[in-house]
């Protein structure tokens, strides 16, 4: 086989064979295959697509060549879960202590931040002494021990799918449909859980901005799960304006603790609890309805945030914020937003306030910026909430000065404001599922 008649093959439409899938894979993954080429296969794809067939092989292929985490000593059926990211969402932190409270398992491998949405692991490394880097010997003893883990993604997770990200980054390539869902379930696959629950988000802080496209990626992922012996759920949601009130990376973990306390935001806890109903229908014979009211009660009871304790005690982390606070970074300077006039929030543009944030300090512009995890900020108001001229509608922190005025000019301009209440917006929006 010929790299340049596989080009040639994709630029003219043509389907290839599994085989030649597998072989321009693990051509690649030898160095034997350029990134020049590599880069015309990627914009071939990007205009012509793949068939569910051809992503199916690139998917797999990827995982041919990957390092797999097995999580068989962990018993139980072990569910992951996937955000396609957003801003404000700190699922994660609330998800794994209150899955592992019922009994589920849940290895979680996350990513850091980049523009204007976060990362688990940044978050995570608010706490002090929290270490997301966890030998595979230590992931699975913690996951026996305690069913929940966070833990970052390794070098070794996918490093096919890690080197045709950056090219896609840096060749306009990264919005195609088939190549995303065959980077996501790649990484899910080779992490070991033999259930999924994917959370794509849809909206003006999404990858996805548009409902149509979100379902298709949805579809795509499940039928790759499928394919590939993982059950796979997908909830598709709305990421119009920012999950909770809180952005940045200390206030997320505040909010996080807040909801494993029966007290965090109405979004955020309605969501959580729904990613872990849907968890729990995957791993026992349960029904949806009977699955939310466990995730409920273990949210109010104390049961998830007393093994969210365990969790951070147990990965080096000090369990006191819990109940203090204080014990995370915090900003040095703080200043109020207020309203410019009396009526509704109509709207709050998530990804502006993600760019807020990131301005902030909160998140990186680039990979090798430096984060302040003391940064960020906490609305005051949501969508569809009265407001009177010079009501306090948000608060910003830094610790940089020169960073306000951009920062509290782009979240002024994100939040709409005006006389007529908007209609209402699901969060759910809707749930797909693959074949039992
Ligand atoms: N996240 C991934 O892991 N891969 C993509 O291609 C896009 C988002």
């Amino acid at each position: 086989m010929r790299t340049v008649d596989l080009i040639k093959a994709k630029r003219d439409g043509r389907i290839l064979q599994t085989e030649e899938m597998e072989w321009l894979v693990v051509e690649y993954a030898k160095g034997h295959i350029p990134d020049y080429q590599m880069s015309a296969f990627l914009m071939a794809v990007y205009f012509n697509g793949l068939s569910n067939e051809e992503t199916l092989a690139l998917t797999k292929a990827m995982v041919a060549q990957s390092d797999r985490l097995d999580l068989s000593s962990i018993p139980g059926t072990k569910v992951d879960k996937h955000s396609t990211g957003g801003v404000g969402d700190k699922t994660t932190i609330v998800l794994v202590p209150l899955l592992a409270s019922l009994g589920v398992p849940m290895v979680k491998l996350s990513g850091r931040g980049l523009g204007h949405t976060g990362g688990t692991v940044d978050k995570l490394e608010s706490i002090p002494g929290f270490s997301t880097e966890l030998a595979p010997s230590q992931i699975l003893n913690q996951g026996r021990r305690l069913m929940g883990v966070m833990a970052g993604h390794t070098q070794d997770l996918v490093p096919v799918d890690q080197r045709l990200y950056q090219l896609r980054d840096v060749t306009a390539t990264v919005e195609s449909l088939p190549l995303i869902a065959a980077s996501i379930m790649s990484k899910k696959i080779a992490s070991g859980a033999t259930a999924l629950v994917l959370d794509v988000k849809v909206g003006s802080g999404a990858f996805m901005k548009d409902l149509d496209q979100a379902r298709k990626l949805a579809q795509l992922m499940i039928d790759i799960g499928t394919s590939s012996g993982v059950r796979t759920v997908a909830l598709l949601t709305d990421m119009s304006q920012p999950l909770g009130y809180c952005v940045g990376n200390s206030l997320e973990v505040a909010e996080a603790i807040d909801t494993l306390k029966g007290e965090g935001p109405l979004d955020l806890t309605l969501l959580c609890v729904e990613l872990a109903a849907c968890s729990l229908t995957l791993s026992r014979d349960l029904g949806i309805e009977d699955a939310r009211r466990m995730a409920q009660e273990h949210l109010c009871n104390g049961q998830a945030l007393s093994k969210f304790k365990e969790i951070v005690s147990a990965q080096g982390g000090v369990e006191e914020v819990i109940s203090d606070y204080s014990l995370l970074p915090q900003a040095s300077l703080t200043h109020t937003l207020t309203a410019q006039v009396t009526g509704f929030i109509t709207e709050i543009n998530a990804e502006a306030v993600g760019t807020a944030s990131m301005i902030l300090g909160a998140g990186r512009a680039t990979k090798d910026a430096t984060i302040d995890l003391g940064a960020g900020l906490r609305l005051l108001a949501k969508r569809g909430d009265f407001v009177n001229k010079g009501q306090p509608l948000a608060h910003l922190y830094t610790n940089n000065k020169q960073a306000l005025p951009e920062a509290c000019s782009i979240l002024e301009k994100s939040i709409c404001v005006a006389k007529e209440r908007p209609g209402i917006k699901s969060l759910i929006i809707d749930r797909l599922e693959g074949p039992r």
